[in-house]
């Protein structure tokens, strides 16, 4: 039987898939059913929505556009507009906003904060103008939290705490306000992202990898989107069901999330 999983969070556009990533994208295919691969800056972002229509990965490359708060402090005003506009001529083209957040680990200086802290409140009113579902990274001391008030003061709908790496308490208010947790692979080294596995509802649940990064084996620096079956195998064993009804279970949450099935 085809397994069809999928990961809702990698950077296929990244330098260190320079050299093969062709071949990443193929074997990735041969197992996975779709993959969302995160513009993080402009032209990052165009550079997904090129990989994504090629011909050869249609309907298996899906994209979602953002600006990760780090790349938010080396952009002018005027370039970050120009990119919100990008993102809107190209609404038919993405599943989803992100990603966007809050970076309180690379981005300290109380000026820089403050505005990635409005950009964050830009992109959200984006997102629900367009009717997207967002998809945040939240680093750093209560960035999870105060992430948690932005979106829901945005009346956001629809959001994914992508690589979420808060305590289960926090990952129960999240649910409780409706929205999603993704769990990364490095899940298999992460006491707390197994409580959180356990704990929170599989109708919230999200899998992914963060491709290049996180990757769930040490000695293989490089992470690609197939090891996202490790978080499904986790999440099974964490859950005491099988993969199938934790892969079902994903499929739905995908479906609801980004409103579409991904085939
Ligand atoms: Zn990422």
């Amino acid at each position: 039987m085809r397994v069809e999983i999928i990961d809702i969070h990698c950077h296929l556009t990244f330098k260190e898939y320079e050299a093969d990533r062709e071949k990443v994208i193929e074997d990735a295919r041969a197992i996975l059913k779709c993959v969302v691969t995160s513009g993080v800056e402009p032209e990052d972002g165009r550079k997904a929505l090129e990989l994504a229509e090629s011909e050869s990965w249609h309907d298996f490359v899906l994209v979602s556009l953002g600006l990760h708060p780090i790349h938010v402090v080396e952009k002018s005003d005027h370039e970050i507009s120009d990119y919100e506009e990008f993102i809107s001529k190209n609404r038919t083209r993405i599943v989803g906003i992100g990603e966007i957040g809050l970076d309180y680990y690379w981005v300290r200086d109380p000026m820089k904060i403050k505005r990635t802290e409005s950009v964050f409140e830009e992109l959200l009113e984006l997102a629900r103008e367009l009717n997207l579902p967002v998809i945040l990274h939240l680093r750093g001391e209560g960035a999870i939290e105060r992430g948690l008030k932005f979106v829901s003061d945005a009346d956001i709908k629809r959001a994914v705490f992508h690589c979420f790496t808060g305590k289960p308490q926090l990952a129960t208010a999240i649910c409780e306000e409706g929205y999603h947790i993704s769990l990364p692979a490095s899940i298999v080294r992460s006491k707390t992202m197994k409580k959180v596995a356990k704990r929170i509802p599989l109708s919230a649940l999200h899998a992914e990898t963060d491709a290049p990064y996180l990757s769930p084996d040490t000695e293989q620096k490089r992470n690609v989107p197939q090891q996202v079956k490790v978080v499904y195998e986790e999440i099974a064993r964490q859950k005491k069901t099988d993969f199938q009804t934790v892969e079902d279970a994903i499929d739905a949450n995908f479906e609801r999330m980004f409103g579409r099935s991904g085939l």
